[in-house]
């Protein structure tokens, strides 16, 4: 073998290796980079169902002003979707988008025809005494956890039969371990969607004392979706009559919401 040829082969061989190293090195590369984006394709967007209360005939609350509850909410939850769907991660459903009444059931029935992975409906409060004010979060339970809680469910209750329509509850008797065991869960995940809520809207948004309740509300009955009723604040309040009329206002509850949901994914994922 002559040393030219010999020169030729060891080139040929360290070419080889040379090659060997860069396609293992794109390998390494590749398999890092696609597994990622393979990860980010194999992730469902999260469907979140927001859900603003009352609409058409029946105004809900009414501030001192005449500011009707009906009317923030969907401004606010406008706003919340605008927020959510910003962030690429979410299929966002308005149950109205339209100042239209939407009997009770029917916001439910929506969240299950779009398969949610978390329900909140938006609210505003009117309490009996005009000092108090700030934002709260409902969970469901048959037993509220105090007498306002009651009386608050029972007048968001109500909005069925503002608009005519006989409230009848979904049959609770059904003697399936399964779904008892989803109730649960949902429960239990509910909660701390609403602590997370109170976590981060606490942080800049006026809370109402003891701001994390639950009582007997018909809107949160779906059994495996989790859900929260949020109550914006207490129109009542002339100042924050005021407050949730303004834009940069209801902004701030959308950005602190969108947290609160990040956070809640965060610990626990889709249910
Ligand atoms: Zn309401």
């Amino acid at each position: 073998m002559g040393q030219a040829r010999v020169n030729c082969l060891r080139r040929r061989v360290l070419q080889g290796l040379v090659l060997c190293g860069v396609v293992a090195w794109r390998c390494e590369a590749a398999f890092a980079q696609p597994a990622g984006r393979r990860a980010a394709l194999a992730r469902r967007l999260l469907t979140i169902v927001i859900d603003p209360g009352h609409g058409g005939v029946d105004p809900g609350a009414i501030g001192p002003d005449g500011v009707y509850e009906k009317d923030i909410v969907l401004a606010t939850a406008r706003e919340f979707a605008r927020a959510l769907a910003a962030r690429r991660s979410y299929h966002v459903g308005l149950t109205r988008s339209t100042d239209e009444f939407l009997p009770l059931r029917k916001r439910v029935a929506r969240a299950h025809a779009w398969k949610a992975d978390l329900f909140l409906s938006i609210h505003a409060d009117a309490l009996p005494d005009k000092e108090m004010r700030g934002l709260s979060v409902f969970t469901q339970s048959a037993q509220a956890s105090d007498r306002e809680a009651a009386a608050l469910a029972m007048s968001e209750n109500r909005a069925d039969l503002v608009g005519g329509i006989n409230l009848s509850r979904q049959p609770r008797d059904v003697g399936n371990i399964l779904l008892d065991l989803t109730r649960r869960q949902t429960s239990n995940s509910s909660i701390s969607l609403a602590r997370d809520v109170v976590d981060q809207l606490g942080r800049d948004i006026v809370m109402l004392e003891r701001p994390q309740r639950s009582a007997d509300f018909a809107v949160l009955t779906a059994p495996d979706i989790p859900s929260a009723l949020v109550e914006l604040g207490c129109l009542s309040n002339p100042k924050e009559e005021r407050l949730l009329q303004q834009r940069g206002y209801q902004q701030k509850i959308a950005r602190g919401l969108v947290r609160a949901i990040e956070s809640y994914f965060a610990a626990h994922g889709a249910v």
